[in-house]
């Protein structure tokens, strides 16, 4: 029997589920989880969970995590209070901070940033604190692409997501949310909502070099080459409006460029670019069609269509097709959310903004344009090797374990190696964290309170769900806010320790909330237009911290209270655990939500011109015989899911998939090991013959490879695996955005 049940969104993906939590009292009064599962009444997820949704107990209780800041004392990390810590902190940084060289910093935000309500909030404050122009994300590593092509479009980073519940046809590429349960698109049991599109007579058709787990599930899959989406889409592009099958809807008077657009793609036909997609192409003219005559119908593209040379042009292929056959902002199509905590509509009004450039400042050392304030994370290493003013001297990690996750780790590390002075907001000394001087731990997931800021915006349904933490902190440990307080207190030059760096943490905190109170109410169409930031902030002050701050957003959001209405504010979301159902997608958002110079959907820019005529002078470049991609699995969630043995245990999943004709042609056996190389590097690694590759093809997952000197990880640690971005090269990018191609790697492969 369960004392207790406890209620929380699960942070480890986008999907967002319900989880139910039971907890037990031990004799010594504290509490300790009994069994997870998935809530049954949560509005979204209705019970779903994936294997990794339980293991938020065993992440929590894992001997590994960190409980304590730790610094590196000959060699080895010590447990420290935490004023000993930003003392270190203070005393390491200051020859760099007193040399008055603010890019001398460089600041990587990884990936379960956007899962965290803290760093959400107060990592502006310590950004702007450090003042440098050397800011990274591990958006660079597999979204920016699709950031970029949206403000290029709408004007903001405002992504469309398929309409999964109401589409009758689903046509997905480079993406396989049976493994993933799906990314910038929140949707939990993102399999049933597939079979539910089939169950309905719609038809779900997977576009992968891999037949994929999803692709396994889908009525058809089209086993494309790498990197060959933007021909393909281009082509079905070309099919749909020269056969006359384009029919834009409400948004024929809201676009511009699509002439332009469409000339670009002329040469790119279906039997032009047969052989370089190795579809053929009476196939991409089925498909166009069948895209076209659907009642309704959407594409999706994720990591396949971002992670590769054509990164953002691809990612605009995808919403053109979907506005050539009008499903773009129409139901069951690609539609835009509209997030509880995200900018209320013009109301009908066209959007007109200030629309999205390329760039701001370059890199110091190869010049590479920066987008949204940040570089893309492939400069990183040269800007930390490269002598001359700006060099960064010192690293920032909150989150993230860019040493494994970024390409060509081998010189990623060796950079980190060589650093001044490093400090890692992380729970675990992994590959990134080994080379710090000082690691500040975050509580663990059921010790915080949980709202998820980012991918309400993204999501299937409009839904809102506020968790509250479950276990207190123990005495050793610091909320995440409070960390990154203190951290920026350090940047401020203000007290790194006691009373007076206390001091400062509340400050920063209020300041934060003025300005949140102050963007709240600037915004002339939302609940509260016309009220002052100052009573904004007064109603929220019965809540601290972050929860302040969420209850002004919630408030001012599109479904808001205002002052004192009865829309949705923290108080609401408190009263609702199994969160507040807001209802499906509203279509025709646009013109509303645009945030274009011209208020229209803009197709064309003199960032695309080059990439489409690139697209068509390159259809019968020659490809290379044999490339790498990658691959996801279930129970894994990039590297940091590995030191949880329910997840790792059994067969070794970290294989080199390759077809058996590619096999038998290299006198590779199924189970031996292969030595796979690339220009940057490579690796020994255990093969698995299997036809779910395409010839040409093979794939290795990534997160893997956790053996490594130094690592405290005791189970991730004896995985047998490798990483994957030994092979993957820094130089091979999207031109636009810099983010990686991590599929599309030329490497060879032979016994080892
Ligand atoms: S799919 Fe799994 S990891 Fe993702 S939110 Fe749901 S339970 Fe958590």
């Amino acid at each position: 029997m369960a004392d207790r049940t406890a209620f929380r969104t699960c942070p480890l993906c986008e999907a967002n589920c319900g989880l139910e939590i039971e907890l037990t009292t031990k004799p010594d009064g504290s509490e300790e989880v009994k069994r997870i599962r998935g809530d049954q009444a949560d509005v979204f997820s209705a019970g779903f969970i994936c294997p990794k949704g339980s293991t938020l107990k065993h992440l929590h209780e894992d001997p590994d995590w960190l409980r304590a800041p730790h610094v590196k004392r000959d060699g080895e990390f010590v447990a420290v209070t935490w004023d000993e810590a930003f003392e270190t902190i203070a005393a390491g940084l200051a020859p760099i901070l007193e040399s008055g060289d603010r890019n001398a910093v460089g600041l990587y935000l990884g990936n379960p940033n956007v899962h965290s309500l803290d760093p959400m909030i107060y990592n502006r404050a310590l950004i702007k604190s450090i003042g440098t122009a050397n800011l990274f994300s591990a958006s660079t590593v597999d979204q920016r692409p699709k950031e970029i092509s949206s403000a290029m479009l709408f004007g903001s980073v405002t992504i469309p997501v398929p309409d999964l519940d109401r589409t009758d046809y689903l046509l997905m590429l480079g993406a396989n949310p049976v493994a993933s349960n799906g990314s910038l698109c929140t949707a939990p049991d993102f399999p049933g909502r597939l079979s539910r599109i089939q169950e309905r007579g719609g038809r779900v058709i997977v576009v992968d070099p891999r037949r994929s787990e999803t692709a396994e599930t889908a009525d058809e899959h089209l086993a494309i080459r790498p990197n060959g989406d933007a021909w393909f889409l281009a082509a079905l592009a070309n099919v749909i409006s020269n056969e006359g099958l384009a029919d834009l809807g409400h948004l024929a008077d809201h676009v511009s460029g699509l002439d332009e657009v469409l000339a670009f793609i002329t040469p790119v036909t279906p039997e032009a670019v047969a052989e370089r997609v190795g579809l053929d192409a009476p196939t991409i003219r089925r498909i166009a069609a069948e895209l076209a005559a659907a009642p309704s119908a959407a594409v999706y593209g994720r990591i396949g269509t971002t992670c590769q040379e054509f990164g953002t042009l691809s990612s605009v292929l995808v919403d053109v097709v979907n506005l050539l056959t009008g499903n773009l902002d129409s139901i069951g199509g690609a539609m835009f959310s509209t997030g509880a905590v995200g900018q209320p509509s013009t109301k009908g009004k066209p959007g007109v903004g200030r629309g999205f450039r390329m760039g701001g400042t370059t890199s110091r050392v190869s010049g590479t344009r920066s987008s949204f304030g940040e570089f893309p994370v492939t400069v990183m290493p040269e800007e930390i090797e490269t002598a001359g003013e700006g060099q960064i001297r010192a690293m920032v990690t909150v989150g993230g374990n860019p040493a494994s996750s970024t390409p060509n780790s081998t010189r990623m590390n060796a950079a980190f190696e060589s650093l001044e002075f490093m400090v890692c907001v992380d729970p675990y000394i992994n590959e990134t964290t080994r080379h710090a001087d000082v690691i500040l731990p975050p509580p663990t997931a059921l010790q915080k309170p949980h709202f998820d800021l980012a991918f309400v915006n993204l999501s299937v349904r409009n839904v809102a769900n506020y968790s509250e933490a479950i276990f207190p902190l123990e005495e050793s440990q610091m909320a995440e806010g409070e960390i990154l307080r203190r951290l920026t207190s350090v940047f401020l030059g203000e007290a790194a320790s006691g009373p007076a760096a206390e001091a400062v943490v509340e400050a920063i905190d209020d300041a934060s909330a003025a300005a949140v109170a102050d963007g709240a109410v600037r915004n002339e169409f939302g609940p509260v237009a016309g009220v002052e930031g100052s009573e904004l902030l007064e109603v929220s002050s019965e809540y601290e911290g972050a929860d302040r701050m969420l209850d002004m957003m919630l408030r001012s959001g599109p479904f808001g209270s205002g002052l004192n209405g009865d829309g949705l504010s923290l108080a609401k979301l408190k009263e609702n655990p199994h969160g507040v159902d807001l209802g499906a997608l509203e279509e025709h958002r646009i013109p509303g939500i645009l945030r274009t110079k011209s208020g229209t959907i803009e197709l064309i820019n003199d960032d695309l011109r080059p990439e489409f005529e690139r697209l068509a002078a390159t259809i019968e470049e020659e490809v290379p015989e044999m490339v790498l991609v990658g691959r996801r699995h279930l129970r894994s969630n990039n590297s940091w899911m590995h030191n949880v043995r329910v997840l790792t245990k059994g067969r070794n999943r970290c294989t080199l998939q390759i077809h058996p004709d590619d096999a038998d042609r290299l006198g590779i056996e199924d189970g031996s090991a292969a030595k796979v190389t690339s220009r940057v590097g490579e690796v020994i690694i255990d093969c698995e013959r299997t036809d779910v590759v395409r010839p040409g093809v093979v794939s290795i997952p990534h997160g893997f490879g956790q053996n490594t000197e130094g690592v405290q990880l005791r189970v991730a640690s004896e995985y047998r695996g490798v990483n994957t971005n030994l092979l993957t090269d820094e130089y091979l990018r999207d031109p636009i955005s810099g983010n990686i191609a991590l599929n599309g790697v030329p490497v060879t492969v032979a016994p080892a």
